[in-house]
């Protein structure tokens, strides 16, 4: 199946070079063309496996006219390989767009599995690994990152968010504005030199961030599963309850805040009927 036409998604290391598969190595040396998103950096991974391949950039960027150049190829009968700067393409990476169109098109798509920050960070954790929501990285606008997180509250998982150095301060005070001062995991520059998990209470780690700024690429993990109730503030919500109890049916009330506040139905219930007798 291999070397012959269709699109090659190929993972490559997330920092140390020899975290690539032979497989990887085969293709990449035997496809008619390599797209990537930066020529500069894969040229480095080329470089160090001696594989002389030309480089073709495709990016976020790329228009719906060059991936038609990349699909009249394939059609033609080419193989082409599809990388990233880093770990597995389409993950926080280019190629969505690209194998979408290669599907509609019928042309044949594999993929060569490999490293990935994301089963990386997770797998390092030590956190539970039965169920993991990614975020990837957080949008860029507050109202979509309030969104973002706020869907978080409901969920059950160990959840995994991309992050930048530039960023990480902005994030970890979000994200203890939301779920309160639970522990956190960052898996910092993994499979490199300096690789490091640092596990804290988030106001830990900001006070630490705050003294020596932390660097490098980095993943922050959390799971949800014991936060549900724990960070809820019960005084605001029989607060909440009290003000509604006189004018709304119990069941309305037992919905509403059963869903704001992510509480049991059963216990929002209880609360109801406390507030009520108290009245
Ligand atoms: N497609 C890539 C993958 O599968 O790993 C992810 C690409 S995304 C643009 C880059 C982000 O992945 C970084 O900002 C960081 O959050 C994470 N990352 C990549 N390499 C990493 C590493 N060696 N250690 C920690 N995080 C890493």
């Amino acid at each position: 199946m291999e070397n012959t036409q269709g699109l090659y998604l190929v993972s490559t290391p997330i920092g140390n070079l020899e975290d690539i598969s032979h497989r990887a190595v085969r293709i990449l040396n035997s496809v008619d063309m390599i797209y990537c998103e930066d020529t500069r950096v894969s040229k480095k991974l080329l470089n160090h496996y001696q594989i002389k391949k030309q480089l073709l950039l495709y990016n976020d960027f790329s228009s719906e006219l060059s991936r038609n150049k990349i699909l009249s190829k394939l059609m033609e009968g080419k193989s082409v390989a599809l990388i990233s700067d880093a770990g597995t393409p389409l993950i926080s990476d280019p190629g969505y767009k690209l194998v979408k169109l290669c599907r509609q098109k019928k042309i044949p798509i594999y993929t060569i599995p490999g490293p990935s920050a994301l089963t990386s960070s997770v797998i390092i954790s030590g956190l539970p690994t039965d169920k993991i929501y990614f975020l990837g990285f957080l949008p860029g606008t507050a109202s979509k990152r309030k969104h973002e997180l706020q869907k978080i509250k409901k969920l059950d998982a160990t959840i995994v968010i991309f992050e930048s150095a530039k960023k990480i301060h902005k994030t970890l005070n979000e994200i203890q504005n939301y779920f309160g001062d639970i522990e956190i995991v960052i898996a910092r520059e993994m499979t490199k030199v300096f690789e490091e998990v640092i596990t804290n209470k988030i106001s830990n780690i900001i006070s630490e961030i705050n003294e020596k700024p932390i660097k490098g690429e980095m993943v922050i993990l959390f799971n949800t599963s014991k936060l549900i109730t724990h960070n809820v503030d019960f005084v605001e919500v029989e607060n909440d309850i009290k003000k509604q109890i006189n004018d709304l049916p119990v069941k309305q009330i037992t919905n509403m805040i059963h869903m704001k506040y992510n509480l049991p139905k059963k216990m929002v219930y209880d609360l109801c009927l406390k507030s009520k007798k108290t009245k």
